[in-house]
């Protein structure tokens, strides 16, 4: 059995490293990369559809039969309109966590039913929004709380309300993405004097609230960890229900955070594993008294992402070989910020797109921007690169090419979601256009040119 699950990993891994070799090489053949487009983001349209059907699968093979179960993809992860449309045709609802967001997955045509808002800073026109809207939402603390009280009062809402707790269970490798350590800004702090007792009493007060939402991301984060989250989450509805006396709280939020494997193309953790290991460790959880909402990003949508850059030139500076490609700061701000945190790997691809042949030379693969540390890999040992060769940081589909960061005034490069046709060919569609050179100017104050030299201080005697 544990055999064929590694088969199954391998078969996929290899499946989509092929895929993504044919895409990068059509990309070049097509025109979409060369010298006048030095940078595109790629989406592997294939990838993103199995990756959401075998969260589906993963979720169904542990849960009661007809459990009520609403995975709702992070829109944070890439925030992008036709991939909400795909993940929603793949039954994958929306969390949302702005109104930017909110208007993404409406304009995507995810229904409001599959829709969450969980911003930790929800201003009252937004609450009376999503409250007109339906949609669900998570109060983040006590103040969001008093203002939900304010508009239940004045009307009704189809609305799913919840809180958002703290289960406080400890951080990962990566502080900045720990979100239940003793002093996240998230949620209600469970653990904190007198909060568990004041969560149990507002929904005693409160028939309407009927979920709980914890969210013990994100990368970094041990599985074990993340289970230990929701068993927390689990506990407190149990509480609280019989507190009540009966099952008011119908539906437990486990969010999302499953971790991302960097290393190499191998999709792990699976979904299935970590819904094993949930049912082990919360059986509960899926014995059907509780509907149930995830909200996973990174994990569905990392894999199928390529960014792929022109090596403009290739130097070499105090004996190391120095590749200088078009992706750097501006579609990898994490990555080049945080290095050690968020290492990428680089495939090297030749002028034509076919993977590089040749012995591994450690090199550096750096971006454009007018910073020393603007480099998208570090002493990374791969072909040669040389100039006019293509360069490929790997699992960007999620928090990368989508994210972009306006350094220098580098335009945001186009995305085009690519799928196989026919006989070794791929089509492509497009998913954003590039950023013209206009819409740079536009964006900066443009048609502001004179603002600034028409402001004089006028007389204040
Ligand atoms: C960011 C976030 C997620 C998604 O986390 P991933 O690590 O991308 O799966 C889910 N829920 C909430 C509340 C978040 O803030």
């Amino acid at each position: 059995m544990e055999h064929d699950i590694d088969t199954d990993i391998d078969t996929g891994a290899r499946e989509r490293g092929a895929r993504r070799d044919e895409a990068v090489a059509a990309a070049v053949e097509q025109g979409l990369l060369g010298p006048g487009a030095p940078l595109v983001g790629l989406l592997d349209v294939t990838g993103i559809r199995e990756s959401a059907a075998e969260l589906r699968a993963a979720f169904e093979a542990v849960a009661a039969p007809g459990t009520p179960v609403l995975h709702a993809f992070a829109v944070k992860a890439t925030p992008l309109v036709p991939v909400l449309r795909l993940l929603w045709e793949e039954g994958v609802g929306a969390e949302v966590a702005s109104p930017g967001e909110l208007a993404l997955a409406r304009a995507a045509g995810v229904p409001s039913t599959a829709t969450v808002l969980d911003s930790p800073a929800k201003t009252p026109a937004e609450l009376r929004e999503a409250l007109a809207l339906g949609v669900a939402v998570n109060a983040d603390n006590p103040q969001e709380l008093d203002r939900l009280d304010a508009l239940m009062r004045t009307a009704s809402s189809g609305s799913p309300l919840g809180i958002r707790v703290n289960p406080q269970v400890g951080g990962g490798s990566i502080e900045a993405l720990s979100t239940a350590t003793a002093t996240s800004k998230f949620g209600v702090a469970l653990r904190d004097e007198g909060a568990r007792q004041w969560v149990v009493r507002a929904y005693l007060e409160r028939p309407w609230l009927t979920r709980l939402h914890a969210h013990t991301g994100s990368q970094g984060i041990p599985l074990t960890l993340m289970a230990h989250g929701v068993a927390e989450t689990y506990a407190l509805a149990e509480e609280i229900n019989a507190r009540v006396g009966r099952r008011q709280i119908d539906t437990l939020d486990i969010g999302g955070g499953l971790p991302v494997n960097f290393a190499s193309d191998a999709a792990t953790p699976t979904y299935a594993e970590y819904a094993r290991l949930l049912a082990e460790t919360v059986p509960g959880l899926f014995d059907g008294r509780y509907g149930l909402v995830t909200e996973f990003g990174r994990s569905l949508l990392a894999k199928h992402g390529t960014v792929v850059a022109r090596v403009e030139y290739a130097k070499s500076a105090g004996g190391r070989p120095v590749a200088v490609t078009h992706a750097g700061v501006q579609v990898a701000t994490r990555t080049v910020y945080a290095p050690g945190a968020w290492p990428l790997r680089i495939a090297a691809y030749d002028a034509k797109g076919r993977p590089k042949e040749g012995p591994a030379v450690v090199q550096d693969v750096a971006g454009p921007a007018c910073f020393a540390g603007d480099l998208l890999a570090r002493e990374q040992a791969l072909p040669l690169l040389e100039q006019g060769d293509h360069a490929a940081a790997l699992d960007t589909g999620a928090y990368y090419f989508a994210h972009h960061y306006a350094y220098n005034s580098l335009a945001r490069p186009g995305i085009y979601g690519f799928a196989p046709e026919g006989e070794k060919g791929v089509a492509f569609a497009v998913v954003r256009e590039p950023q013209t050179l206009a819409e740079i100017v536009a964006e900066s104050g443009g048609a502001h040119a004179e603002a600034l030299t028409t402001l004089r201080a006028s007389g204040r005697g």
